[in-house]
């Protein structure tokens, strides 16, 4: 059970008035949780079996406009309900609020009671039972990194974002004196996560002043993606209690270095790691070199799962840790995907091209899809990088625009027919969508660079 309480158990915990409260919650396409609070007695008297909401959750942009040109919803159809279907396998308390309880659900056709195909879960169902018919298991996990600032975003909003504080004076990496500074967020985040069921490894700072990382215990794909979900929820509730603000935005300073989130993954079967072979010199298996050459040959493709913001961007930058190049490396953190734990049960590869703002389930199920197509093909991994992979000319890139990734996603066969042509349409009006908001905006750059002199 991926939650830690049963329906029984939250039904004694509501008798008992512990639990009032039910958070009855989606992930949306920015990797948001949306939904309702329900009187827990409500939630356990009848809503447990489902509630609705209204269609366009799966169609707005961050700011909640209603762009055109999604085929599944519009303001002439009329903007209709979805279902949304409580998974009784994810009730947890949500520690950190009080008297308070969440469920994720899966989001279904009002009429039908079909899935969705567009919704983030969905999506990554589909890939998670491809690969189970072959007859295997994806272990994953996502870090998440991010930066915490004094004040709280209402003082940063009036502000106009601008003389930002991050709440350390200095780059803080792997920095215990600092970050005992910063337990007053970060301790309670530990505390709260494990207690609502997700297994915390550690947080440590990280290589920018007031950047924190978390790390959480590889699980089964979907549940690691909803972790990472909840956790990116988490860190942005507890900051705020405390008087303070997080974001995940990947790049918030042009000089600072950005945030990521690296996605490590293994394949399993039968509970064994499927990627270990002990005769192979790096203790690989052929399996391990399949997926690896799929999920290298498409990362154009997905690029924008990985990286759907124009922001996201502005990560990709030379000797910042955050790769431009879809090579691969042995422990060598300037390449796309870095080979871990080699020679140990604990063999991985770790994707490093996505961003903060990525939303783990739509992120795990487009490399899922690549790695089980280079299954599929045995696609034959090229030779190890070796290196400084950012002055590797003959690397294949990784795309440099919001712009370009959206073309190579718009022109991926291999994801139209693994998730479909309806899935693969709607991100790239949602891309398209982020693009056009973009170039409406007259930034500060422009105007500085241009006011007296253009
Ligand atoms: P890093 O040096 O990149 O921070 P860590 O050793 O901290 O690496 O591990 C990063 C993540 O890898 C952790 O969340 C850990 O749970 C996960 N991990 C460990 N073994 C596996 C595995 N076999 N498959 C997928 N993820 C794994």
């Amino acid at each position: 059970m991926p939650g830690t309480l049963s329906f029984d158990d939250l039904k004694s915990r509501v008798q008992k008035r512990t639990i009032d409260t039910v958070l009855v919650c989606l992930v949306d396409m920015q990797g948001r949780l949306m939904g309702k609070r329900f009187h827990a007695v409500n939630f356990i008297e009848t809503s447990y079996k489902e509630t609705h909401c209204c269609n366009y959750l799966l169609a707005t942009d961050l700011e909640m406009a209603t762009p055109d040109g999604y085929a599944a919803t519009s303001w002439q159809t009329g903007y209709g309900d979805y279902v949304m279907k409580p998974d009784l396998t994810t009730i947890r308390p949500v520690p950190w609020l009080e008297g308070t309880a969440m469920v994720l659900c899966d989001v279904l056709d009002h009429h039908t009671h079909d899935p969705i195909p567009h919704s983030p879960r969905a999506i990554l169902k589909k890939q998670i039972a491809r690969l189970e018919g072959l007859g295997f298991t994806a272990m994953m996990a996502t870090e998440l990194e991010f930066f915490l600032f004094e004040g709280s975003l209402d003082t940063i909003c009036k502000d106009g974002f601008r003389n930002l504080q991050p709440i350390s004076g200095y780059n803080e990496d792997y920095h215990i004196l600092q970050t005992t500074k910063e337990e007053g967020i970060m301790r309670p985040l530990r505390n709260h996560l494990y207690a609502a069921g997700i297994p915390v490894e550690n947080t440590k700072g990280e290589a920018e002043a007031g950047q924190e990382e978390l790390n959480i215990r590889y699980a089964a794909a979907l549940d690691c993606a909803d972790h990472h979900t909840i956790a990116k929820h988490a860190v942005k509730e507890i900051a705020w209690s405390q008087g303070h603000a997080a974001t995940f935005l990947p790049k918030w300073s042009a000089d600072r270095v950005g945030s990521s989130s690296h996605v490590h993954q293994s394949l399993w079967q039968d509970d064994m790691p499927a990627f270990v072979n002990t005769s192979d010199p790096l203790g690989m298996s052929d399996l391990m070199r399949n997926y690896m050459a799929g999920l290298i040959a498409y990362a154009p493709e997905y690029t924008y799962f990985l990286a759907p913001y124009v922001n996201s961007y502005k990560r990709f930058a030379k000797g910042t840790f955050a790769p431009t190049k879809t090579v691969w490396s042995v422990d060598n953190r300037t390449a796309g995907f870095r080979l871990c734990g080699d020679n140990t049960n604990g063999i991985r590869v770790e994707c490093r091209i996505g961003g903060s703002d990525l939303n783990p389930y739509l992120a795990q199920a487009a490399m899922l899809a690549a790695g089980i197509k280079g299954i599929e093909d045995k696609l034959e991994l090229a030779p190890a990088t070796k290196g400084d992979v950012y002055e590797d000319a003959g690397a294949q890139e990784i795309p440099r625009t919001l712009r370009a990734a959206t073309e190579t996603l718009r022109g991926s066969d291999m994801l139209r027919t693994e998730m479909g042509d309806e899935v693969i349409d709607h991100y790239v009006r949602a891309a398209e969508w982020e693009q056009e908001e973009f170039d409406k905006a007259v930034t500060d750059w422009e105007i500085a660079r241009g006011f007296e002199r253009a």
